[in-house]
């Protein structure tokens, strides 16, 4: 008798399953069903977001977001969405990596739609690529939406390319600040190449250390130097000067994080960069202009 029905229950089960399909949160019985995007904020200016990013923060359920990401586009978030603030600062990290991997997977095994937004760009020195593999290691659907880096923010803000034909020919972004504190930036690669430009992330706690090095590793002393306090946004500030003299021209402007350092030829394009030495003379330490806002 029953089997009379069974091309219908066929019929109605595949419906079902065609329904499920279209349905993330149903999609897979059992696995994980929300979705994550790891969303770059750009440098600064709120401006400075990709329009695909806006529209996800904006359809966004949670947001787990960073410190250096502008106030002004969390009030782009829906007025119910769940706004996780887990910013780090210098030396003191509000919420652990762990925690904050922990947190994109309870929300997004809960079918919650979960932007995880970063300053600049994921994948530059924002811990982006841990994210992603702890992500995936749980099954959760992941996508990466890419944005503004703070060396391209900061170099266009403060005027000055990061090539330029017949000056540089490549650039390097890197640090030298590291987790376990120790050092391991190959500092001769680093020193090696006068057309290579070099962009130094969470470098102010290191300038000494950089100067020395880089000089110790054959780069001029002379070679230009710039460093960008919050680049591109209402209190961007810089500073023009030598490679030699980085350390002392940021302690002097009292320069704070976030902040940039630029090595390299390039800087001294900048329309106001032209790049003096501190003057020997401490008498005469007040007549150089090493900062413009
Ligand atoms: N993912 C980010 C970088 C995070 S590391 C990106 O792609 O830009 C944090 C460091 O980036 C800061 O210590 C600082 O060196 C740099 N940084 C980020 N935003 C900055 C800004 N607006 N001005 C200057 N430096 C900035």
């Amino acid at each position: 008798m029953l089997s009379m029905f069974a091309p219908w229950i066929e019929w109605l089960d595949w419906l079902r399953s065609e329904r499920d399909a279209r349905r993330p949160e149903v999609a897979s019985r059992g696995q994980p069903s929300g979705q994550v995007w790891l969303v770059g904020a750009g440098p600064g200016d709120p401006e400075l977001i990709t329009v695909k990013a806006l529209r996800l923060l904006q359809q966004a359920e949670v947001v787990i977001h960073d410190r250096l990401v502008a106030p002004a586009l969390l009030k782009e978030c829906a007025s119910d969405a769940l706004l996780i603030d887990v910013g780090k600062r210098p030396g003191h990290h509000a919420v652990p990596q762990s925690g904050i991997e922990a947190l994109l997977v309870h929300h997004a095994m809960r079918g919650k739609k979960v932007v995880r937004l970063k300053g600049g760009d994921p994948f530059i020195f924002g811990r982006g690529g841990e994210e992603l593999a702890t992500l995936k290691a749980a099954g959760i659907r992941t996508e990466v939406v890419p944005g503004i880096t703070a060396a391209a923010g900061c170099a266009a803000a403060a005027g000055f390319p990061l090539t330029q034909r017949h000056v540089a020919d490549s650039v390097c972004l890197t640090t030298a600040h590291y987790s376990d504190e120790q050092d391991h930036s190959n500092w001769a690669a680093l020193a090696a190449d006068p057309a290579r430009t070099l962009v130094f992330y969470m470098g102010l706690s290191q300038l000494a250390h950089i100067r020395e090095q880089l000089i110790a590793h054959g780069m001029s002393a002379e070679t230009p130097a710039a460093l960008i306090e919050n680049g591109t946004t209402d209190s961007h500030r810089q500073a023009f000067c030598i490679l030699n003299d980085i350390d002392q021209v940021a302690a002097r402007e009292a320069l704070r994080t976030p902040c940039l350092l630029v090595v390299g030829k390039v800087v001294a394009l900048a329309e106001n960069g032209s790049v003096k030495a501190l003057p020997q003379d401490p008498a005469q330490a007040g007549q150089t202009e090493a900062l413009s806002a």
